[in-house]
């Protein structure tokens, strides 16, 4: 079970869920050499997938390569159902980031077999989140740029105003398929720059001007 910190507190409720968007950014779609989807490609990774981002994440050594993908990450504190736009955006709580831990070599594999992703991303603290700062601090949610730097190098670069769909249209999509209630996490796409963590990385994480955290990679 995790909560999530917003502006220094803990959130009144645990996370329940993330519920993600792959394929958000058309250069991270070719990078993978997949497609441009016409409408959201969501799945959901599990409460037991939510972690702290910091002082520390814990990757699987079993399986094959990690990989990072940086997201900007939304707190949400209203149950949306079938929200209109204005809903959705009344209902963020808060901004962050989250890495998508990917297990690249097993996703390829269910890929090539027409099978579901959950193994790949799903996996217990297969979602480390940053704490997040109050929407009423951002000034343009769909304007916010964000960095990840592995090892002092500049891996991956993004700015959300590059999403094919915008966040609060997505939030507004997922919630006609999938309830969202306080204390869930929605995980907007990662943009290129993806690839392989390994056991002793430093990664920087930087959302625009708001913050920016170190943490560290351990084997779990
Ligand atoms: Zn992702």
């Amino acid at each position: 079970m995790y909560t999530a910190v917003l502006e220094s507190k803990p959130f009144p409720y645990a996370v329940g869920k993330c519920v993600c968007v792959g394929r958000n950014y058309a250069a991270h779609a070719a990078e993978l050499n997949n497609p441009v989807p016409s409408t959201p490609l969501l799945f959901i990774k599990p409460a037991d997938a939510a972690v702290a981002l910091t002082p520390q994440i814990n990757i699987p050594s079993q399986w094959g390569s990690v990989h990072h993908e940086l997201e900007v990450a939304i707190l949400i504190k209203n149950r949306l159902q079938s929200a209109t736009e204005t809903e959705a955006h009344n209902a963020i709580a808060g901004v962050g980031l989250a890495l998508d831990l990917t297990l690249r070599d097993v996703q390829d594999q269910l890929k090539k077999q027409g099978h579901p992703w959950e193994a790949a991303k799903a996996f217990d603290g297969a979602s480390p989140l940053s704490h997040f700062i109050d929407i009423d601090q951002v000034a343009d949610l769909e304007n916010v740029e964000f960095s990840l730097k592995r090892n002092g190098k500049i891996q991956q670069q993004g700015n959300s105003a590059q999403m094919l769909f915008p966040i609060v249209s997505l939030i507004a999509y997922m919630s006609t398929i999938f309830t969202l209630n306080p204390g869930d996490v929605i995980l907007t796409g990662t943009p290129v720059g993806v690839g392989p963590l390994a056991e002793g990385d430093t990664l920087e994480l930087q959302l625009g001007t708001y913050f920016t955290l170190q943490t560290i990679v351990a084997k779990s």
